[in-house]
């Protein structure tokens, strides 16, 4: 299914909780108070639903996100339950990785394929600082994941100056020492105001000149490694595959956008820079026939905005938690 840009929206991410058991200054405001209820989050049932219209409509890239998947207790029933869709191709998880070492193994059985770790330091204090969590939790999480036989593990890293700036060069030794793409990421705003801030913010570009220093970066223009929008290099000597998300600097950023996101409340969102979002929640709760759904879902596409607006002057909605990253 096109947009009205030409564009191929056949992917996704569906946030399938607003918890987190992580507190990433980037992602959740301090003292944020916005939960949802729980009883205002899609069932498992109606996630499945979802899946079945958007599969129908095209869609064949499916990602679990929120918050953090992990804290949803029916997520190996999600997953076996969009497993079983016909036109499902593969199903993504992104987490903080914190509980995989627990529950790799039934997802992947249940028909996960692949999984984005987030792993923004490996210094335990830095890791602390910016998360609130405890990098030995997440290490043991992707080595459980690659011990289960995911196809692809790949690790994120938000960019922040001066918080986990220092991180950069050893993460890339530990991606290329595992053999994982990792990206890099600009930070977007989406959570405190004070967090993002323009001294905090640390270009993708900046990041590439630093690693110059250091090896060759050859780029890999065919390389696409799962359906993000990353541009990726590989490291010459050290090995590294490192994919770069400039959200903000790169101006063809959203040319090549494939996806929309289902919020954990049943909101269509189709950009992340942008606030609008369309209630499918009613709809399914209303006793709504799938033609109604696959409407909307449509109505959706024709109006995906040509590009995010986070270079205007945006000013955070829902924070990313609440949306999904
Ligand atoms: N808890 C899971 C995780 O850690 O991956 C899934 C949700 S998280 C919101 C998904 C992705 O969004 C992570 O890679 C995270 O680093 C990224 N993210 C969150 N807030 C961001 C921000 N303000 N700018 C850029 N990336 C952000």
């Amino acid at each position: 299914m096109n947009d009205a840009f030409g564009r191929k929206v056949d992917y996704l991410r569906i946030s399938v909780t607003d918890r987190c058991n992580e507190r990433c200054l980037y992602c959740m405001p301090e003292g944020y108070k916005g939960w949802e209820r729980q009883a205002d989050h899609l069932s498992a049932e109606e996630i499945i639903r979802v899946v079945r219209v958007a599969a129908g409509l095209g869609f064949r890239k499916f990602r679990l996100t929120g918050g953090e998947p992990l804290v949803r207790s029916d997520l190996v029933e999600i997953v076996r339950g969009m497993k079983e869709v016909s036109g499902v191709e593969t199903i993504g998880l992104s987490t903080n990785g914190t509980r995989l070492a627990a529950h790799a193994k039934v997802l992947r059985a249940a028909g996960l394929r692949t999984a984005n770790v987030s792993l923004d330091a490996l210094d335990p204090e830095i890791y602390r600082r910016v998360t609130g969590g405890n990098v030995a939790d997440v290490l043991a999480g992707i080595h459980a994941a690659l011990a289960a036989g995911f196809e692809r593990v790949k690790l994120n890293c938000v960019l922040m100056r001066g918080k986990n700036e220092a991180e950069i060069w050893p993460l890339v030794l530990f991606a290329a020492e595992h053999g994982l793409p990792l990206r890099f990421i600009e930070l977007m705003p989406l959570s405190r105001t004070d967090v993002l801030t323009a001294e905090n913010f640390l270009p993708v570009g900046e990041v590439m000149r630093r690693l110059r220093e250091k090896d060759n970066l050859i780029p890999q223009p065919d390389q696409r490694i799962g359906h993000g929008p990353a541009k990726y290099y590989l490291l010459e000597r050290t090995g590294a595959l490192v994919g770069f998300i400039g959200a903000l600097t790169n101006l063809d950023f959203c040319e090549s956008c494939n996806k929309v996101r289902l919020t954990a409340d049943g909101k269509i969102r189709p950009c992340l820079g942008n606030h609008g979002e369309v209630d499918m929640r009613t709809l399914l709760r209303a006793g709504a026939d799938d033609r109604d759904l696959l409407k909307l879902f449509c109505e959706v596409l024709a109006n995906k905005p040509e590009a995010h607006v986070f270079r205007e002057n945006y000013v955070p909605g829902r924070p990313m938690i609440a949306i999904g990253g």
